[in-house]
């Protein structure tokens, strides 16, 4: 379909409001301007709405959400215990809550996710994603890998381009440096050589314990062992990032690695914050992810950008940056061609109804998206078509596994 949308009110990729014709054709925005209306198959009155970039969730996981309002939040240590101890390893039950996770990912207004499998859940949505292997051993994952995990996945190299779609991006996901050991991270670390492209995921400092236990067994900093083995890279995500040392930061900066924050999640299990100030003062290209749905509670990106500047004050992040944490960023981590409103970028596309009183004035439109919430999309265009949920059946057939 092509469509053109007359009078939109949108914001640029400066972040700045601005008012033209958006034209979409074949899945991204072709033209922005005073447009002709020839050769379209559909006018949309663009006066109603104010149009974002759709979001980007640097970190989720999909099967989470079964725990949301039962799972213990004292601590990150009790809620894994807890979550292991009642996981179920069916692949079925998980593309179940997927399925969930992901309708109310799409109807908060986010495009694209990166997460830990749930391949076959993303097949019948149009959510783009990066999809992990996670390498870990877990109890939710002993169906999915029959044999070693490591085995299966690091020996097999065709697992890595086997459930690619157009859509979706295949890499790899080590849970912590406490669930892997340093042999396991040689091998990485050569899959990865041989493999530029491919991102790595890992949730890094997220509790001082867990810094502290990386030191005490390698007399190394989690950054610093991850570096030893080439691990610390444009194509790796590091997840969390409470607790590390300032050199840590550095060297993180320099090699140009990404960094994904979780606050909301963070103060849910009390594990700690990050040093954003120092972090923006280096340069590094910050993501903001909600992490899983039962340590947020809400797949909302835009209400997650308002607990990171209300959780961390003293670095008095803009709007602007907050912002970019959750569009422009993300889309550079994950390596999507979308996150910005601007000529050959994806359509992938949020409609706000612009006369809801809690935009307005909208002077600082990012400020009131974040701060004066909550604000949900009443439209979505992802890969320049309108995207619905129909989520009665997902619903029903989620709660029927909560039973
Ligand atoms: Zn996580």
């Amino acid at each position: 379909m092509t469509y053109l949308i007359k009078n939109a009110t949108y914001i640029d990729e400066n972040n700045q409001l601005v008012n033209s014709d958006i034209r979409i054709e074949k899945g991204k925005i072709k033209k922005l301007g005073k447009l002709s209306q020839t050769k379209t198959d559909q006018v949309i009155n663009g006066e109603k709405y104010l149009i974002s970039p759709s979001f980007v969730n640097a970190h989720f996981h999909l099967g989470e959400t079964i725990y949301r309002g039962f799972a213990p939040r004292d601590s990150l240590k009790a809620y894994l215990s807890y979550t292991e101890s009642v996981a179920s390893s069916e692949e079925k039950v998980h593309t179940t809550i997927s399925q969930l996770s992901i309708a109310e990912s799409i109807e908060t207004g986010t495009s694209t996710i990166s997460c830990a499998r749930g391949w076959k859940a993303m097949k019948k949505t149009p959510l783009r994603g990066l999809l992990s292997y996670p390498l870990m051993k877990s109890k939710k994952l002993i169906k999915y890998y029959k044999n070693d995990l490591f085995e299966e996945t690091l020996q097999n190299e065709e697992v890595l381009t086997k459930n690619k779609t157009q859509k979706v991006k295949v890499g790899l996901w080590i849970h912590s440096l406490d669930k892997i050991d340093e042999e396991r991270l040689k091998q990485v670390s050569k899959i990865l050589t041989k493999n530029k492209k491919i991102m790595l995921t890992i949730h890094v400092g997220e509790t001082k314990k867990q810094m502290q236990r990386t030191i005490n067994k390698t007399h190394l900093t989690e950054i610093e062992l991850l570096d030893k083995y080439g691990l610390i890279r444009a194509q790796t995500n590091l997840v969390h990032l409470n607790h590390c040392s300032l050199k840590d930061l550095t060297t993180i900066a320099n090699k140009k690695a990404n960094v994904t924050l979780c606050p909301t999640s963070n103060a849910c299990l009390n594990t700690g914050l990050p040093d954003i100030s120092t972090m923006q003062k280096k340069g590094i290209n910050i993501c903001i992810g909600t992490d899983g749905l039962a340590t947020n509670d809400s797949a909302s990106l835009l209400e997650a950008c308002k607990f990171t500047f209300l959780l961390n004050r003293s670095a008095n992040i803009s709007p602007k940056a907050l912002f970019n944490m959750i569009t422009k960023n993300p889309a550079k981590t994950l390596g999507f061609n979308n996150g910005v409103i601007k000529e050959g970028k994806y359509a992938d596309l949020n409609f706000f109804e612009i006369n809801k009183p809690n935009l307005h004035p909208i002077k600082n439109v990012l400020s009131n998206l974040i701060f004066a919430g909550p604000h949900i999309p009443s439209k979505r265009m992802i890969d320049g078509e309108f995207v619905f949920t129909k989520t009665k059946n997902i619903i029903s057939n989620f709660e029927e596994l909560v039973q």
